[in-house]
């Protein structure tokens, strides 16, 4: 597919999708510091308009300003930070001045693969942005180099928390050895493992597609086995356009009339006691279960 999410139908304004209530993504460029065979905006990316801001900027900018409900604004593109730092600190501080906007991210990959993008200057002007928060996108534990790892302390130290978005790929991190230690390796840079992808359905990709069993298999081996904190959501951008739907292994084997009966991460059986309503249960005087 092309348009694997759907985003184009789900823009009231080019280069702006709003999919959800409160927030959108907000594509300022189509310029990256390097290409993604499996990106999912490969339509997009790369379509050499030059490195200014998207020719629908002042409409894009409009929709936030007169669209009350949008509290959050994911920049993306393209790789915002390869504008220059005027450049950007122009567009936060535009978003800045609509007072319904909370919440600014940036979503990027420069600094995994342009880590001296990151400057000292850089960080300073970010930081009066605040709340504003970063999410990179590295797959592999050989991209946390120290130079990169040196740039999102540089983030960090500005106060900007960190996120990571990992695709899961065939052949480069589908693997629980891998992953374990690519979130391990995140954590130590400072990075909240936050989302990780199954691939979309881009044209072009299919050889770099694990299956979704896979994902799961991968996900079982991280939850209870290293930090929560190392431990991303596991989501499906669904076919089409329905958004992120996350994807977890079965934890709840099944749920009877006076309990809930679930699994550890070593497979070990508990229950928890519950009517099938929810209303909680009290050990009644006798010792045994009953809907109070
Ligand atoms: C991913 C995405 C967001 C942000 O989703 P979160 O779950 O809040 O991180 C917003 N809009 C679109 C279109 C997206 O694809």
């Amino acid at each position: 597919m092309t348009d694997p999410c759907g985003e184009d139908s789900h823009a009231p304004v080019p280069g702006l999708v709003h999919r959800y209530p409160d927030r959108v993504l907000f594509l300022v460029t189509d310029r990256c510091a390097a290409y993604c065979r499996y990106c999912t905006r490969s339509r997009l990316v790369s379509n050499a308009t030059g490195y200014d801001f998207h020719p629908e900027f002042d409409r894009q900018l409009d929709y936030i300003a007169r669209t009350p409900a949008i509290r959050d604004v994911l920049l993306s593109g393209g790789d915002p930070l390869l504008f220059n730092d005027e450049k950007l600190e122009y567009l936060l501080s535009r978003l800045r001045s609509i007072p319904h906007v909370e919440f600014v991210r940036l979503g990027t990959r420069i600094p995994i693969f342009l880590p001296q993008r990151i400057t000292p200057e850089l960080c300073q002007m970010l930081r009066q942005f605040h709340p504003l928060f970063v999410s990179i996108h590295s797959n592999h534990p050989r991209e946390l180099t120290t130079e990169v790892r040196d740039a999102l302390g540089r983030l960090a130290d500005a106060g900007i928390p960190l996120g990571n978005q990992s695709v899961l790929l065939r052949h480069v991190n589908d693997d629980v050895q891998v992953m374990k230690a690519h979130v391990q390796k995140l954590l130590r840079c400072r990075v909240r493992p936050y989302y990780l992808y199954q691939c979309d359905l881009i044209a072009g990709s299919a050889h770099l597609r694990a299956s979704v069993r896979k994902g799961l298999e991968i996900m079982d081996g991280l939850r209870g086995h290293t930090s929560g904190y190392a431990v991303p959501t596991y989501v499906i951008d669904a076919p089409g356009g329905g958004g992120k739907v996350p994807v977890s292994p079965e934890y709840v084997l099944s749920r009877n009339k006076d309990r809930v009966v679930i699994r550890n991460y070593e497979g070990k059986i508990f229950e928890y006691p519950e009517a099938m309503d929810g209303r909680p249960l009290f050990r009644a005087s006798t010792g045994s279960l009953d809907a109070t």
